[in-house]
């Protein structure tokens, strides 16, 4: 197998082909882009000097945010991703406090911050009848001033964290299939397999050469079955995760609801014309069924219609998507029809709501989980991207003391500090399961008098706005010193 390292980033040729090695979304390419992915490979070549290679599965938040922080501590980080480019289902994402102060600290959240609309006011409405139970700004919560929130485009998310790894870091059409964990393994550039029909189109072993590395992680590209060898797996893989499957997690559980969600194009007057605020968050509720409009930038809205719902096949053709999402929602107020109806159908998806409440440990030796494949939660407070960006910073503040060491640390190194980001991101994820959890259940109600009576409620003077923003507070800085500690 092919050995490709660091090195070759800084060569010529790389130099001159990445903007065409990455299969990403859009393929948008212009001078300041390339002009700053220059500076990435002479940066990392003058950083990559840490002989501990990490193998990242999955290219969604997790692990491209995992892989920018790994990548600025110096490892040598490999993420390889089953889809042929970056995904975009969920089309869209709203972004809390917590998660800008993840992206500042890795340097992607400039760009969005000029691209998308900061939000800071809450309506809750009641969704058939049109009645607004309750507005208010952040600064009425707790802390709330000055609190940050925005809805992205997926897209441009992954496209800001994957624009800051250096070309070739991303391996599309790769699966991980599975891992092994050995005693000791001779040095991997000599033990390195290609078990499949050929030699072209194999993935890039940038860990071969390395020693005694103790991982070796089966993949598939097409038709091919290859090992790679590394010295820490991090599952990044979603909540069907191949990698915590082997680590014998039971699969994620579903909640009963599911969710459409959309970006409606309205250009400005169109957004205008639904009669949305200027930078407020709507919820509607209704029974059963409940929806959210946020402003993405001038021109666009992303939507959401969350509805109770069997476990069943979400295969509908996106049209169909479209025309279950309005019929959910059909004759309700605040324009959610027009606005369902000025969506793209390739603008719209289809979600089961699911999470798990995982316990850490959850990894095992040189092998951790992050995002969705370690906490699956469910969507009600908007932080499962939200805490797989806080993970990221928060793994690589573990590995950050063993990036500096002489060669290669011991397994027993890497896995306290593997079992150490685990504890850390479970005391931050766990609680917050179970708050969304037990929230999805209320605002999934369906029996009239029970909804007739939390609209009762939080339409009163009883309801307080005060813990609006909890899920949102994070000490990320102390976590960060916990960390490292
Ligand atoms: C309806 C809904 C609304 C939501 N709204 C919000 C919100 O507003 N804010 C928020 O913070 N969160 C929200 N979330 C949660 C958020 O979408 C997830 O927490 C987040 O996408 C998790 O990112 P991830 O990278 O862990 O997993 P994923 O986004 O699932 O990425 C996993 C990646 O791994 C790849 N992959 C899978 N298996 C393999 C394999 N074997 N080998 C290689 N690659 C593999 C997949 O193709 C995928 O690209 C919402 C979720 C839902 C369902």
């Amino acid at each position: 197998m092919a050995s490709s390292g660091v090195k070759p980033c800084a060569d010529k040729e790389t130099l001159l082909t990445f903007s065409r090695s990455r299969n990403n979304v859009s393929g948008r390419c212009n001078l300041l882009r390339i002009m700053s992915r220059i500076r990435l490979v002479v940066t990392s070549l003058a950083k990559h000097n840490c002989d501990l290679p990490v193998v990242i599965s999955g290219a969604g938040i997790a692990g491209l945010a995992s892989a920018v922080a790994l990548h600025k501590e110096g490892f040598h980080v490999q993420v390889l991703e089953t889809a042929p480019t970056l995904r975009q289902e969920g089309t869209a994402i709203g972004l809390w406090d917590n998660a800008w102060k993840a992206l500042d600290s890795l340097g992607v959240a400039g760009g969005l911050r000029t691209n998308y609309s900061a939000l800071d006011k809450v309506e809750l409405c009641q969704g058939p009848k049109g009645r607004l139970l309750k507005h208010f700004s952040f600064s009425d919560c707790e802390g709330g001033a000055g609190s940050e929130f925005r809805a992205v485009h997926r897209s441009a998310l992954l496209e800001a964290l994957a624009d800051s790894l250096p070309p070739e870091t991303i391996s599309f059409g790769t699966s991980v299939l599975s891992f092994s964990q050995q005693a000791e393994q001779p040095n991997a550039a000599a033990t390195a397999s290609n078990t499949g029909h050929g030699n072209s189109g194999t993935v890039p072993n940038v860990l071969a050469g390395v020693r005694d590395s103790m991982l070796r992680v089966r993949v598939q590209k097409g038709s091919v079955q290859e090992d790679l060898d590394a010295a820490i797996l991090v599952g990044a893989d979603g909540v069907r995760s191949a990698v915590a499957q082997q680590l014998g997690m039971p699969l994620p559980n579903y909640s009963g609801y599911s969710a459409y969600r959309g970006v409606a194009t309205l250009g400005q007057e169109g957004v205008k014309r639904v009669g949305l605020p200027a930078g407020t968050i709507r919820q509607i509720w209704g029974a059963g069924v409940r929806a959210g409009v946020y402003q993405l930038n001038d021109s666009e809205l992303y939507w959401f219609v969350c509805f109770n719902a069997d476990l069943q096949s979400t295969s509908d053709a996106p049209e169909q998507h479209l025309q279950k999402a309005l019929a959910l929602v059909k004759g309700w107020s605040w324009s959610l029809e027009n606005i369902i109806q000025s969506t793209s159908p390739d603008q719209v998806s289809r979600s089961r709501c699911v999470d798990r409440w995982t316990l850490s440990p959850w990894g095992k030796g040189q092998v951790t989980l992050t995002g969705d494949a370690a906490h699956p939660m469910t969507p009600n407070l908007g932080q499962g991207g939200c805490t797989a960006l806080e993970d990221a910073i928060l793994l690589a503040a573990v590995l950050r003391p063993l990036a500096s060491l002489e060669g290669q640390p011991s397994e027993g190194k890497v896995s306290t500090a593997l079992r150490k980001f685990e504890q850390l991101s479970s005391a931050r994820c766990l609680p917050l399961t179970v708050r969304s959890n037990l929230m999805g259940a209320a605002l999934q109600l369906e029996a009239a008098p029970i909804t007739l009576a939390r609209d009762a409620f939080v339409g009163s003077t009883l309801f307080s706005p005060a813990h609006f923003l909890d899920h949102a507070k994070y000490d990320l800085h102390a976590a960060v010193m916990r960390a490292q500690n």
